[in-house]
């Protein structure tokens, strides 16, 4: 074990000024930090070409030849170096702009080389420009030879001429120092389940491979290694929240909640509404604290899930909450909801910035005597001024335009927390969600009402735009609802704004008054003309709604069946499928259409063909993730535990999911790791942890 704390310092090879850099760097401080440094990719130097076997720029290729003629070209600033290399098959032309004099003056003629370099094409011939190239008696006496890792770099360090080269021989003097100090972790008959290569063995093959094959499995070893210590963590740290987070115990189903569902439900509940129901109310009767995520993709039916939630708490003599990220939002929870309890003895009201101070202290006061028994609203609820007599259950929709310590606000509020519910549309990817969420509960609603048509989706350009008129006519004709949205990246932006402002125009110009009446929404309007334009739109007194992105979330217009998004090159995937998702909640079919200019570049590209091609959320996550990286979705980014060395959330799922069920399986055969065949697996376990919370000290 100690081997590996070595300060690097201490290597040969490593003076003080090159430690300097790998520390400032790559973060490379001791032994164990540069064996940990993975290869990001491998150049194949098994393999040798003849000149006439290039067939493209795509990749390096290898080559032994020789040089035949060096000349000088050129003069000062153009000045260059060229060489005609030869072999059996034909000749290429090698080229230098810097070191001209003294690559002249070694090179030699007529001597075996082996070129590597990515030939380009020039003038209808493969050339080479700055080329690796070792007579070939040298390349031979090096030990470097067959795969060769590549390892991450700097600018700073390649002006240093620290490169990928010597990088692995670095890695090379290392190694073999440190055999007998990788011991094998998992005990023999684990190793075979799992397929797993031996330790000490992949983390040689991973910098030095022998071939494809052996690299494949020493770098499947060590991402499940990764994987596998991040579950044992998630999964531990999840059965400690269990056993010492005590909630409230809604043990009965009560008169609200029966009432609601015999006689209030104003249609039948699908299969995965009911199977959602069955897992929170197993979560909440007994006394644990439920902290539960439901994802259902937008039009799944989570509010009423969410509602009936709610009244399990009230049935237990509790409070209730629901938040929204917006007040349009939380006005249209709040009005569909009062309707759905008209029949029932349950107080409901809401709470928005906009609400004028003499009902918020009606509010406030009927809120501390209890007499109130749902609030729905946006942040204002979780005001210090806001205080709840027994709040038990909170619904938190949309989640993610909550930050964490927004949800921590509402701990305070109660002697024990409230229940949390996390209703969210933004899917998603399995593989995340598992490693992220490892210590929430996550029920997904993975299926729609029954009667709805996938919505058809279609890229139009921008010089489209009057067949895409003529089609909104149409549907207007067939007596449906119309949303145009346009991009509004900054709230700000005035730019945006008079993108907004001409399109409205144009739609008003080629949709008169006589025949049409037009909404708009922004976010620079007040809340209640907000509100008023919406609800003219929702009553179907207009036919077209333009608006930016404040309708992205949740707003719910049934007979709406046309959604265009302008410039939808801007959006991203998940706001796209977000915006989509405001049409096809009827029995109609519905149209998405996607207005973009010609010129796109590839991942908008990629964007716009992912929504064409499919409805699925969780298949346009996965893509949205592979596009962003993870980092970005729901703020992973700060929960800091997406520190893997070597495993890829994006492309290595697979492998989680192995790791993730090897470590359930152990656990639940040996859930203290006390059994001896165990122990190293506890004692890596154990390390791991200790370095991460010295890490997080320091940053
Ligand atoms: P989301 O999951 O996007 O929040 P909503 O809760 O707004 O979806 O529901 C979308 C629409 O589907 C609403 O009009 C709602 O009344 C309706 N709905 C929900 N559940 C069902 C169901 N089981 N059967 C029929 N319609 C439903
Ligand atoms: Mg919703």
């Amino acid at each position: 074990m100690q081997i590996l704390q070595t300060p690097i310092e201490y290597l040969k090879g490593v003076g003080p000024a090159k430690a300097d850099l790998l520390k400032k760097e790559l973060r490379i401080f001791t032994y164990r930090d540069l064996l940990n440094l993975f290869p990001f990719r491998y150049v194949d130097r098994s393999r040798f070409y003849k000149i006439n076997e290039i067939s493209s720029t795509e990749t390096e290729v290898q080559i032994i030849g020789k040089i035949t003629k060096l000349e000088e070209v050129g003069a000062a600033r153009t000045k260059r170096l060229t060489a005609h290399f030869v072999d059996e098959t034909g000749s290429v032309e090698l080229v230098w702009f810097k070191g001209v004099k003294w690559l002249k003056n070694s090179l030699k003629l007529n001597q075996p080389y082996v070129l590597f370099a990515k030939p380009s094409m020039f003038n209808n011939r493969y050339n080479f420009a700055h080329p690796d190239i070792e007579l070939l008696e040298e390349f031979k006496a090096s030990p470097l030879q067959g795969l060769q890792p590549v390892y991450p770099s700097t600018e700073k360090l390649n002006g240093r001429n620290i490169n990928a080269r010597t990088l692995a021989k670095l890695t090379q003097t290392l190694l073999p120092q440190l055999k007998g100090a990788l011991p094998e972790i998992y005990p023999p008959e684990f190793l075979k389940e799992n397929g797993l290569a031996p330790r000490e063995a992949s983390y040689f093959e991973v910098h030095f491979p022998k071939n494809v094959e052996r690299l494949e499995k020493a770098r499947y070893r060590l991402k499940f290694d990764e994987f596998f210590m991040l579950q044992l963590d998630m999964i531990r740290q999840k059965k400690i929240h269990q056993i010492k987070q005590r909630g409230f115990a809604f043990s009965a189903l009560g008169e609200n909640f029966n009432n609601f569902y015999n006689n209030e439900l104003p249609f039948e509940l699908t299969g995965a509404q009911k199977k959602v129901l069955k897992e929170i109310r197993k979560d909440i009767m007994h006394g644990l604290h439920m902290n539960r995520l439901v994802q259902g993709d937008v039009g799944s039916g989570k509010t009423i899930v969410a509602l009936m939630c709610m009244l399990m708490a009230i049935d237990n003599g509790f409070q209730a909450c629901l938040m929204a990220p917006t007040e349009i939002l939380a006005t249209q929870h709040y009005n569909g909801l009062k309707e759905l309890v008209e029949n029932l003895p349950v107080e409901i009201a809401l709470l928005t910035g906009s609400t004028k101070a003499a009902a918020r202290r009606e509010l406030h006061a009927k809120l501390e005597d209890g007499s109130l028994n749902i609030l729905i609203g946006t942040h204002a609820l979780i005001e210090d001024k806001v205080k709840y007599k027994n709040l038990g259950m909170a619904v938190i929709d949309e989640q993610h335009r909550f930050g964490v310590a927004q949800r921590a606000q509402l701990w305070k509020k109660n002697t024990l927390p409230p229940h949390i519910l996390i209703m969210t549309a933004t899917p998603i990817p399995r593989t995340l969600a598992m490693s992220v969420y490892g210590n929430l509960d996550i029920s997904v609603i993975d299926e729609l009402p029954p009667g709805r048509k996938p919505i058809t989706t279609v890229h139009r350009y921008d010089s489209n735009r009057l067949k895409v008129f003529g089609f909104m006519k149409d549907e207007i004709a067939k007596g449906r609802q119309v949303y145009v949205v346009y991009p509004l990246i900054e709230e700000s932006k005035q730019m945006d704004y008079k993108d907004l402002q001409d399109g409205y125009e144009s739609i008003v110009r080629a949709f008169p008054k006589s025949d049409y009446q037009v909404s708009i929404v922004h976010g620079k309007m007040k809340a209640a003309d907000k509100e008023w334009e919406m609800q003219r739109f929702a009553k179907g007194e207009t036919q077209i709604m333009v608006a930016t992105t404040v309708i992205e979330v949740g707003v719910n217009v049934p007979n709406a069946s046309v959604m265009v998004i302008e410039s939808a090159e801007r959006f991203g995937l998940s706001q796209l499928h977000q915006l989509r998702g405001r049409v096809g909640r009827g029995a109609e079919q519905s149209f998405c259409i996607l207005m973009t200019s010609h010129k796109l570049s590839s991942d908008a590209k990629t964007r716009i063909k992912t929504m064409v091609r499919t409805n699925d959320g969780f298949e346009i996550s996965e893509v949205d993730m592979k596009l962003r990286g993870p980092g970005d979705l729901m703020g992973t980014r700060q929960s800091g535990i997406l520190n893997l060395n070597i495993a890829d959330l994006m492309k290595d799922g697979a492998i989680l999911e192995q790791a993730r069920n090897a470590a359930i399986t152990l656990l639940e055969k040996d859930p203290q790791l006390r059994q001896p065949e165990h122990y190293g697996i506890l004692q890596h376990f154990n390390s791991q942890v200790k370095r991460k919370m010295q890490w997080g000290r320091i940053s």
